[in-house]
């Protein structure tokens, strides 16, 4: 199998299993306890945040809150906000569905939400996103990097450009899909609130965190026994939160050769496709993730051309993944201006850490071989 849909999920690592095996097995205890079980998950826990706030360059352990994954962590980062401070969402067309949905929720509890739209590539403008912004705006979300086209969004002058017009407005950027290969600092000039998933870093699935700039206060979205200092209730997946830091400290170790190593496969496998058949990348010249390949495979459809492929051993995705299965118009393309038919005839490959140009070559391969085939 060749497996290019690491921007779904990936394949946990090694040392994320073992550092969670015995967290399944005699480390069972209930970090809310008081007796000696208890106390030794609870120590697991703070060490787990200790080390993923080190990870990310965050002052302060306590900024880190540990979610039930990148979805929950975005919902907390928006619907949280926009509760305590009673405001609006201001974010673009091309979020996750955590986000828009998110937004959507604000929406009905009659707040303002503005939705940036971007350009041809996917990119909004951080002015366009400033000027969308008014007194009744709570949080400003816009995501590090696009799951689908990879498409990495100008975040560090959103910033910038937000908090020199508007001190208050709190900046959220979803960093699920960028953190396996794009810095994510917290801390001075960053964003106040960062969500990052464990299973798209090699961690286990089920499992992330919000990085919460020390001193904002959210409004809790899941309500009960008041863990996580009341931010997030339920009882901890102890395991999950240690395979997490294991990730995160992994991901952020190898970052700098995954760029080159996964970036040079995905340049290889573009090439080699290229030289065999027509291919379109979906954002052209603009900066992306290194291991994102959208690519529009012109008269070819992408449904027959994905079963085609799977039948062939390669795993890839198009739209984004639907709950059915069944694949819907992306609204990423959509807001780009793809129309129906490119949009209709376009896949997204995207590589991971195991990935060399070796692997790149025997994908451009076969993935040329089955293209010819239903020309
Ligand atoms: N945000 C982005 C950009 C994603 O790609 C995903 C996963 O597909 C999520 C959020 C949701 O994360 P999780 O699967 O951990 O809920």
């Amino acid at each position: 199998m060749l497996y290019l849909d690491h921007a779904a999920t990936t394949p946990t690592r090694a040392e994320v299993r073992a550092a969670m095996a015995p967290y399944l097995g005699e480390r069972f205890g209930n970090p809310s306890g008081i007796h000696a079980t208890a106390r030794a998950a609870k120590n697991s826990i703070e060490e787990a945040r200790e080390r993923i706030a080190a990870a990310i360059g965050a002052t302060r352990p306590l900024e880190i809150v540990f979610t039930g994954g990148g979805t929950e962590a975005d919902n907390l980062a928006i619907a949280g906000a926009a509760l305590a401070r009673d405001g609006g969402v201001v974010t673009t067309a091309v979020e996750h569905a955590a986000v828009l949905e998110s937004a959507r929720f604000v929406e009905r509890l009659r707040h303002t939400v503005a939705i940036v739209p971007v350009d041809r590539a996917g990119r909004v403008a951080p002015e366009m996103v400033a000027d969308a912004i008014d007194d009744g705006t709570a949080v400003v979300s816009v995501m590090t990097a696009n799951n689908e086209t990879g498409t990495i969004q100008p975040v560090e002058n959103i910033i910038r450009i937000v908090r020199s017009g508007n001190g208050r407005v709190l900046i959220h950027t979803d960093a699920v899909q960028a953190f396996a290969s794009l810095p994510v600092h917290a801390g001075d000039n960053g964003p106040d609130l960062i969500s990052v998933s464990g299973h798209k870093i090699g961690g286990p699935q089920g499992v992330g965190f919000l990085y919460v700039l020390d001193g904002i206060e959210l409004e809790p979205v899941i309500h009960g026994g008041g863990q996580e200092l009341g931010r997030r209730s339920g009882t901890h997946n102890v395991a999950a939160i240690v395979g997490l830091a294991a990730a995160v400290e992994a991901a952020v170790a190898e970052r700098d050769a995954y760029r080159i190593r996964v970036g040079a496969a995905r340049d290889r496998f573009e090439e080699d496709l290229r030289s065999r058949v027509p291919i379109d990348v979906t954002v052209g010249d603009a900066d992306r993730l290194v291991s994102h390949a959208h690519l529009r495979f012109p008269g070819i459809l992408a449904e027959t051309l994905l079963v085609r492929l799977d039948l062939a051993g390669v795993a890839a995705a198009a739209g984004a993944a639907c709950h059915s299965g069944a694949i819907t118009t992306s609204h990423v393309l959509v807001a780009m201006g793809l129309d129906r038919e490119a949009a209709a005839e376009s896949i997204r490959f995207s590589f991971g850490r195991q990935d060399d140009v070796t692997t790149a070559e025997e994908a451009a391969r076969v993935v040329a071989g089955v293209v010819e085939g239903m020309s």
